[in-house]
């Protein structure tokens, strides 16, 4: 009697223990509406700011919310050019006071949509009509609806491609035809977006990743809940109103192909793609293209990529959660006292409100930058999901960096999404800042410090070391 005693207080403690390590696993998810209550409102991604005055299609914050059974995590994407760290850390304090979902284990980032409100000064943009705001409470909602939503769920992932569709769009130009940059320099080897069948030009200065990543969610009964999708194009674009550009159109083409109800939520991060866009301009320009046709183009080509590679997926009924992150300090590239000079004469020459020119438009921001710190706190972070790997880098990433953390990680697959806990503009590699163009010239949209992506590759290698199971 006493021995059956003790095998059932043996038993039932395994049966706790294993159910701790396993648990029930769940998810949960919702695609919140961000879009501007106000109108007309700032919208930027421009030199110059624009003004949309009509929301052509609804923008959202799209929201998952993982459980294993012992950690939590959640996962959003907000259509957005950039948002800075103060509107996503003000969202995950909301969500850890009101969920217990800790801040170090909520990654948020932006999709790069260049019809959105304006979230952070950048260029001649200024948010308005306290978007930031708004945007902060509706990402919180986001992930408590989220969180409420959460059912026993099966999980999988997987890798697709879609080469069609993405292309580097820096070209190294053939000595001795650069013009001048907006420093007076013509000390550049590249040169963004030149043209169509430019002669100018020898050939592109950078890879393209054709990855699709997805990561996929399904109930138990097998209703499809949510689909994340990772590929590194920087954005299509061709909408002047409020559009969360393919980014969007992909949610919605993905759930058509899954024939999923309306619950489900379809989201599309942005890879690495600060050099790769969706034009090629090695080929003859395309013929009159209606507005957001090139959208629908790039998502359905996108779209059926992804559906390709969610039939080779093996679901799972339980994966373990894993989430790291360090701040880590990265170096300004501070204007000199002559670059703040030279800035000023131009400045003080031109004597307007709206900047005209790209000399005049980087001599505002030398002003700006001049007022910088010498070095900004970044959020570098890291997630597992099971034994997939998840890295998060609030810059615009260029292609070869997300290909050497592919390459390197422990965890495979991963994959990283860009624009995100905050916005510290590009990430070229330091060979990129040696070729110069547009995205390493100096602006608040380009300023830190030529070894920055070095420093963060190998951060996220040690945070990817130490999630590892
Ligand atoms: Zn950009």
């Amino acid at each position: 009697m006493k021995n059956l005693f003790l095998s059932l207080v043996a038993l039932f403690i395994a049966s706790t223990l294993a159910s701790a390590q396993t648990g029930v696993f769940k998810a949960g998810a919702f695609a919140q509406d961000i879009s501007p209550e106000d109108l007309p409102i700032s919208i930027n991604g421009n030199m110059k700011d624009g003004k949309a005055t009509m929301v052509h299609d609804r923008i959202h914050a799209r929201c998952i919310v993982l459980d294993d059974g012992i950690t939590k995590l959640a996962l959003v994407v907000c259509d957005s050019c950039m948002i800075p760290r103060e509107v996503f850390d003000a969202a995950k304090k909301t969500v850890a006071e009101k969920i217990g979902i800790p801040a170090t284990n909520i990654l948020c980032s932006a999709t790069h949509t260049h019809s959105a409100p304006t979230s952070t000064g950048v260029f001649q943009s200024e948010p308005e009509k306290d978007y930031p705001a708004f945007l902060s409470k509706k990402i919180s909602l986001g992930i408590i609806e989220a969180h409420n939503r959460m059912v026993p769920a099966q999980i999988g992932w997987g890798v697709g491609s879609d080469p069609t569709q993405v292309f580097n769009r820096r070209w190294f130009i053939k000595p001795g035809m650069m013009n001048t940059n907006p420093f007076g320099e013509t000390s550049d080897k590249v040169i963004m977006n030149p043209g169509y069948q430019n002669a100018r030009v020898e050939k592109s200065a950078g890879p393209t990743d054709p990855e699709v990543s997805i990561l996929s969610l399904k109930t138990k009964e097998g209703k499809h809940i949510a689909l994340l999708a990772n590929y590194s194009l920087h954005y299509v674009g061709g909408y002047p109103a409020i559009s969360a550009d393919y980014f969007g159109a992909f949610a919605e083409q993905i759930g058509i192909l899954l024939d999923a109800d309306r619950s489900f939520v379809g989201i599309m991060s942005n890879g690495t793609s600060g050099d790769v866009n969706n034009v090629n301009f090695a080929g003859m320009p395309p013929g009159r293209r209606e507005p957001g046709e090139q959208i629908r183009v790039v998502a359905s080509s996108v779209a059926k990529a992804a559906h390709k590679a969610l039939g080779n997926i093996k679901y799972k009924n339980h994966v373990s959660l894993a989430s790291e992150q360090k701040e880590i300090p990265l170096g300004v590239r501070l204007p000199s006292k002559a670059d703040l000079e030279r800035a000023t004469d131009i400045l003080t020459k031109a004597n307007k409100t709206v900047l005209d020119t790209m000399p005049e438009i980087y001599a505002r921001e030398t002003v700006l930058l001049s007022k910088f710190p010498p070095q900004v706190p970044a959020i570098i972070q890291v997630m597992r999901i099971g034994e997939l790997g998840i890295c998060a880098i609030p810059c615009e990433v260029f292609t070869d960096i997300g290909l050497e953390i592919k390459r390197k990680s422990p965890l495979k697959p991963t994959f990283t999404i860009s624009l995100a806990n905050g916005y510290n503009g590009y990430l070229p590699t330091p060979e990129h800042h040696k070729l110069g163009g547009y995205e390493t010239w100096r602006a608040r949209s380009s300023y830190l410090e030529t070894e920055a992506s070095v420093k963060i590759t190998s951060t996220l290698m040690g945070l990817l070391e130490k999630v590892k199971k």
